[in-house]
């Protein structure tokens, strides 16, 4: 896949967020991607926390390019498991992530524990 194109937008309509699947709703801020993928145009829409979320946990997927929101998930639920405990929350997790950011400017703790693995 080539990336053509990405950024943020605002919603000019409600739209389903590749990642989680749950809704962007319409005024909100959105990451957007377009991709060549072998001729064909692919257009990913993400919540901006979803995004942020997937570029932090990128080592937990085997294939980047080939996320699913089944895939996604799971790798939320297993950050959940690992790192914060209950129920699965992508803003707990972004709040997580970001604390994470904030109190070490270097890689983080679990990223180090999951190339170990
Ligand atoms: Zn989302």
């Amino acid at each position: 896949m080539i990336l053509l194109k990405d950024g943020e937008r605002k919603a000019r309509k409600t739209h389903t967020c590749d990642l989680c699947g749950e809704k962007i709703e319409k005024g909100e801020i959105y990451k957007f991607a377009v991709y060549n993928s072998s001729g064909e145009l692919l257009e990913f829409k993400n919540h901006k926390k979803c995004d942020y979320v997937f570029g932090e946990l990128t080592l937990m997927f085997s294939d980047p390019e080939d996320v699913s929101t089944s895939v996604f998930l799971e790798a939320c639920d297993d950050f959940t498991e690992m790192f914060i405990g209950g129920e699965t929350d992508i803003n707990a997790i972004y709040e997580h992530l970001q604390y994470f950011r904030l109190a070490k400017n270097e890689k983080m703790p679990w990223k180090l524990y999951c190339v170990k693995r």
